[in-house]
């Protein structure tokens, strides 16, 4: 018979019919019981086999993370627990593991930390299985907004010569031979010939590209790999992250918030939809996380309502000078958690001031917009104040920004002379400023790190625990 998923044996209730099912043994006992996961569901399957027919070389062999192979009638159980399990007719043993050794059997509840040493078999875990399942939720949502929507998902490279000015430090990419590399005539490595006489880095961020895009298609979205340089170590940055950045012609800054404000709530609620059960999983794990905190520090509202929360109300919007007032009239908390920073208008925001506003003044997600014009890119299209630009950033709680965009300038001149007041590569970047020269128009974008979304559905503290495989400046081995 054919091999059946456990989550679709478990979900259907049906009994009496027969079943292949294959995956590790979670737990034996009495050597008559398996739990049996298949990574569909945290939900093992039970497996009943009758020991005295069984041969015992091969009782010994049923060991935590076995993969095994079961065949037998789906029956109605009489345990606690489960509604149905399996009557094995059959049994195999597909590969062994050896329980003397087996780093999962030998750590009794592992540790985040200890699981990120070993993420090679965090994978196996309940809380690792749930996260990543959910990821997977999120990541089929995502396409199924915007294509049900008509963009168009457009692929930017990888590679390129354009660092998306100052986005982020960068990873160089060279086909150099370093032991024998080409010289400048001052004697250094002329790095001009990395890839075929181009100068070339991994992408920092699609967007640039994606607008050519949408000058075409209308609607467009990017969905793939982004790399910096991050040396920062922190909670929230990766080196190697994957980034949705949709970019939309036609689109002022109001039309661009009022999608990204949708599209957030959509795949939110696409997971509730499609993937409770792991979001429930996840939110008992944060229940038993958050009682080993002090009464006062522990959350108000469980994960799944807290998610429901965002689903549910509309994010405060205001505007980045709004928000410095906001900062300046607040005081540092007493145990200094808050430093107070900001002095003057025209600083950037720190994420502690960033979830300050989101965790303790608005207790909401907020669009801050308007920024000033020097903290944020060229391309941003300029108020008439000549002090800010059409930026927007939404910031969330517990994660800070979670999201970044604006609308673009469409107008050649000013895009221009904002270029050559930075000392821009005008020339260089003549490809970019064709949008501008031939049938400019409004448009707008936006850019979502994908594993801060996750972080913040699966209420991890760590993005490090969101990524399956993290790239940082402690972990590449594989
Ligand atoms: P931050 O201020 O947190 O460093 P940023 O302003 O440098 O972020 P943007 O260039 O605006 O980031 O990129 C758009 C989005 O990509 C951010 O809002 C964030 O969600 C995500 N992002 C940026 N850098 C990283 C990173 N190193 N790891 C994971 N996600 C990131
Ligand atoms: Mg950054
Ligand atoms: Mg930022
Ligand atoms: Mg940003």
């Amino acid at each position: 018979s054919q091999r059946v998923k456990v989550k679709q044996i478990l979900s259907a209730d049906k009994t009496h019919y027969e079943v292949t099912v294959k995956g590790w043994v979670r737990s034996f006992r009495n050597n008559q019981f398996i739990a049996l996961n298949d990574g569909s569901t945290n939900n093992n399957l039970q497996i009943v086999i009758a020991a005295e027919n069984t041969d015992p070389a091969l009782l010994k062999r049923i060991t935590t993370g076995a993969a095994i192979s079961a065949t037998g009638e789906i029956i109605p159980s009489l345990g606690k627990g489960q509604k149905v399990e399996l009557k094995a007719s059959t049994l195999e043993i597909l590969g062994d593991c050896d329980p003397e050794k087996y780093p999962l059997q030998l750590k009794n509840k592992p540790s985040l930390e200890y699981l990120r040493e070993i993420a090679h078999l965090r994978f196996r875990t309940n809380t690792f299985g749930a996260i990543f399942r959910v990821r997977h939720t999120l990541a089929f949502a995502v396409h199924k907004f915007f294509n049900d929507r008509g963009f168009v998902y457009l692929h930017t490279p990888i590679i390129t010569a354009s660092d998306a000015e100052g986005a982020g430090e960068m990873f160089r990419v060279t086909s150099l031979d370093l032991k024998n590399p080409p010289l400048t005539p001052a004697g250094d490595i002329d790095f001009k010939e990395d890839f075929f006489g181009r100068s070339t880095n991994l992408t920092v961020s699609g967007q640039l590209e994606g607008e050519l895009g949408a000058m075409a298609f209308g609607d467009i979205y990017t969905f793939g790999p982004t790399f910096r340089a991050e040396n920062s170590n922190t909670a929230r940055h990766l080196a190697e992250f994957w980034m949705i950045e949709p970019e939309m012609a036609f689109y002022e800054l109001k039309d661009n918030m009022d999608l990204a404000e949708a599209f957030i709530k959509y795949v939110i609620g696409y997971a509730l939809e499609h993937n409770r059960e792991d979001l429930e999983f996840l939110a008992q794990r944060l229940i038993e996380e958050e009682k080993q905190k002090p009464q006062q520090e522990r959350s108000e509202m469980g994960l799944v309502e807290k998610l429901e929360f965002v689903l549910n109300n509309e994010f405060m919007r205001l505007t980045y000078t709004d928000a410095i007032h906001i900062l300046k009239d607040s005081k540092p908390n007493k145990n200094k958690k808050f430093q107070y920073l900001i002095e003057e208008w025209g600083a950037d925001l720190q994420s502690e001031h960033e979830r300050y506003l989101v965790e303790k003044h608005f207790k909401k997600p907020v669009i801050l917009t308007d920024y000033p014009k020097a903290i944020k890119s060229f391309y941003m299209k300029q108020n008439e104040d000549g002090k800010t630009v059409k930026a927007m950033d939404i910031l969330f709680p517990g994660i800070g920004e979670i999201v970044g965009g604006s609308q673009r300038e469409e107008n050649y001149d000013k895009l221009v002379a904002r270029m050559e007041e930075l000392h821009l590569p005008v020339e260089e970047m003549s490809w970019y400023l064709d949008t501008r020269r031939y049938g400019s128009c409004p448009h707008s974008g936006f850019g979502l790190g994908f594993e801060r979304l996750v972080l913040f559905v699966t209420g991890m503290g760590n993005i490090r625990d969101v990524i399956p495989f993290p790239r940082t400046p402690k972990s590449a081995e594989f």
